[in-house]
């Protein structure tokens, strides 16, 4: 009688403990009680950034603000809607503070000498400016994403995601909490719908040979090409093709798709020589991870402004 009672009292108690924590983990989940960042808290954006330039192999000290609004200009179609450019400029501007946060007047590996470089190593800049962008980086001037009171330091984007973004650790290698995988419904605008690419069973096996040399294959044909498993936002996770089972990203790269957002199908002897055909129909394009800048485009044509775009794409997020 007295164990039962104490076992009661046991659960009770564990239950009591975890408790906050179950709450507080919920609130994180459910992009509330994030918590709010203090004015003290603020990061503020310097007035010049240090930009590596590949080309040119130096580096340039270039005004800040004029830095985001040629990264806007590079990174997305001038004509898109303004609330889309200006979340935009809001990603990009917080990409290059946390890299100046980061690594000071120093930088990675690649660039040691600046935090940021001129490549899509980091952002694409050139000094090819436009109008909108610049209004885009005027209008947003010194804003920034955060997340639990800390500057957000992988403001990631892409072109289109074909209806549904990517859980972070389904693509890249972790779990990142504001970059889980939510619904991109505005995407009518976007290029990559619905893209056909046909190769034959032995262009497969080629391509998939020639990007991972040392696997030990088997035997590829139709009925070994199969797609295992699919992602939270329904990329390809697990492929099986022979006797090796790939990532869909893995695939994705060697077949030269533009997304692992895709299904496959079978053509029997109608390639050349007779032989199968297998369709690859894939949908959006870039990693999914993120914005989707075609998405951004379309909630800003919906009327949404720069602030819901930027909450919606980078869960339980805050702009400052
Ligand atoms: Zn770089």
């Amino acid at each position: 009688m007295l164990r039962w009672i104490l076992q009661i009292l046991g659960i009770g108690v564990t239950v009591f403990l975890l408790m906050p924590l179950i709450v507080v983990g919920l609130g994180g989940r459910l992009g509330e009680g994030t918590g709010g960042i203090s004015f003290a808290d603020r990061v503020e954006v310097p007035e010049k950034i240090e930009v590596w330039r590949e080309a040119e192999g130096r580096t340039e000290e270039i005004d800040f603000e004029e830095y985001v609004a040629c990264v806007v200009a590079n990174e997305m179609p001038e004509d898109f809607h303004e609330e889309a450019l200006k979340a935009q400029a809001v990603a990009a501007r917080t990409y290059a503070m946390a890299k100046v946060q980061k690594y000071g007047s120093g930088g990675p590996d690649d660039h040691p000498e600046a935090p940021v470089c001129d490549t899509v190593h980091c952002q694409v800049y050139n000094t090819e400016d436009s109008k909108t962008a610049q209004k885009a980086a005027d209008s947003t001037s010194g804003q920034l994403l955060y997340y639990n009171g800390e500057l957000v330091s992988q403001p990631l984007f892409f072109s289109s995601s074909g209806g549904q973004t990517e859980n972070s650790e389904d693509v890249f290698v972790s779990a990142v909490p504001y970059l889980i995988s939510v619904a991109s419904p505005y995407e009518e605008a976007a290029t990559h719908r619905d893209e056909e690419k046909i190769f034959t069973v032995r262009e497969v096996r080629e391509k998939i040979k020639k990007a991972f040399p040392e696997e030990d294959f088997g035997t590829v044909n139709a009925s070994t090409i199969k797609i295992l498993s699919r992602t939270a936002g329904g990329r390809v996770d697990r492929m099986q093709i022979g006797d090796v089972t790939f990532k869909g990203t893995q695939v994705r790269s060697a077949l030269g798709l533009s997304s692992a957002l895709f299904t496959i199908s079978f053509r029997e002897g109608s390639g050349w020589n007779g032989q199968t055909e297998i369709i690859f129909t894939s949908s959006g394009s870039g990693h999914g991870v993120g914005m989707s800048q075609y998405g951004a485009d379309g909630m800003g044509k919906e009327g949404y402004t720069y602030k819901e775009i930027l909450k919606h794409y980078y869960s339980g997020t805050e702009i400052y």
